[in-house]
């Protein structure tokens, strides 16, 4: 099968949907891989490291488009993509279609049978292509945090780890999922006083089995979480609510009851933002100051390390990627139920319940 990744043209995007060494598998498996040139300069990448993978480079995303029998990306495709999508082609990409109907309906125009990284799931109901983006975006959560509290960036002067004889910051975590656990992880290994909130017991018990003594978990009612968020340096805004808007779960009020400095991390950005005061900011300027509190809240926080981010969504995409190649997507649909839970649309039909249910259209 001909696969095919052009250049991700999304603004503030440096990922890139195919790595050398995912196209490496793919030629090993007997496939042909064109990659656009300067693909995965912004990850890293060089056209040179994808050659001696065995890719073709070619000059325009134009002929990746016009040939490729699969398309593999990172963002959803922009209009000017959209319109040379085809009926026949499969493309393999987050696509995020609930929220946006004009990208449906081009998608639905154009016939082409898309499959969504953010719908495929696995055997233990978790989302195995947005996974790898929650463990980045978690794993940076601290490490942002840790900056904003620096005097120079309007924080509250506050090492995270202390020193002999100085207590640690104090970090709460909202939220005790993926990027939660990875927050609290780097929190804690970064020597903070750290405490995981969460409503689910059954996640509060497995992160005390595994993580016991590193950090401490508490169930979030709003007087628990009132009363930490009131003494934190850091909180850290990890929840989610699938198919929800985040629950605004700090609200502007309470920021007078917060250090003077202290520091919002809102993760759940993406998802509306789980702090009343909270509003998207980008890479280019990521934190702002609402009543003396500083919020970080950038909605594509893997952005920030694209290669190692490129890296980790390749290694969970690859398998589902040479599938697709390898069996084609109906059998390999037919053959792997979580890859179909993928199938977003087809040959002019919506083929997925959620977004069907969100945009009112048939499916
Ligand atoms: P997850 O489903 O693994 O975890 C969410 C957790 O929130 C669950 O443990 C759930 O029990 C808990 N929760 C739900 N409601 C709660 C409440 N009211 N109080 C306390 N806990 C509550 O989800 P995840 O993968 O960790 O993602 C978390 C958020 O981060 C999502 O909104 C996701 O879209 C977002 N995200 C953002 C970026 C970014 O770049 N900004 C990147 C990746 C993920």
């Amino acid at each position: 099968m001909l696969i095919g990744c052009p250049r991700e043209i999304k603004p503030q995007e440096f990922r890139v949907g195919i790595t050398p060494a995912a196209a490496h598998e793919a030629v090993a498996a007997g496939h042909q891989v064109i990659i656009e040139t300067g693909a995965g300069l912004g990850a890293g990448f060089t056209d040179a490291d994808y050659r001696a993978a065995g890719a073709a480079i070619v000059e325009t995303a134009a002929e990746i488009f016009a040939t490729a029998e699969l398309v593999v990306k990172v963002k959803e495709p922009q209009a000017v993509e959209r319109r040379q999508l085809r009926a026949g082609q499969v493309l393999f990409t987050y696509l995020h279609l609930a929220p946006d109907p004009e990208q449906t309906a081009d998608l639905l125009a154009s016939g082409v049978t898309a499959i969504a990284y953010e719908t495929v799931t696995d055997r233990w109901g978790g989302l195995p292509l947005l996974a790898p983006m929650s463990e980045v975006a978690g794993k940076l959560a601290p490490q942002v945090g840790a900056w904003s509290l620096q005097k120079a960036n309007g924080g509250r002067g506050v090492l995270i780890g202390g020193v002999p004889g100085v207590l640690p910051a104090k970090v709460v975590v909202i939220g005790g999922g993926v990027v939660g656990t990875h927050a609290a992880r780097v929190a804690a290994g970064m020597g903070a006083d750290v405490t995981v909130l969460d409503r689910s017991l059954p996640r509060m018990r497995a992160l005390d089995d595994m993580f016991g003594g590193q950090f401490k978990t508490g169930y979030a009612s709003a007087e628990l979480t009132a009363r930490l968020v009131a003494e934190a340096d850091m909180v850290i805004g990890a929840v989610l609510i699938p198919g929800a808007a985040a629950p605004k779960l700090v609200t502007r009020a309470q920021l007078a009851t917060m250090k003077p400095g202290a520091v919002l991390v809102d993760v759940a950005i993406d998802q509306g933002g789980c702090f009343e005061t909270s509003r998207p900011t980008t890479h280019a300027d990521p934190i702002y100051e609402v009543d003396g509190i500083l919020h970080y809240c950038v909605a594509n926080m893997p952005g920030a390390v694209a290669r190692t981010s490129t890296q980790a969504l390749g290694n969970a995409t690859l398998p589902f990627m040479l599938a697709l190649a390898n069996k084609g997507w109906r059998l390999a649909c037919a053959e792997d139920e979580h890859l179909l839970n993928g199938l977003n649309t087809h040959a002019g039909h919506l083929t997925y319940d959620a977004v069907g249910k969100a945009l009112g259209l048939p499916v």
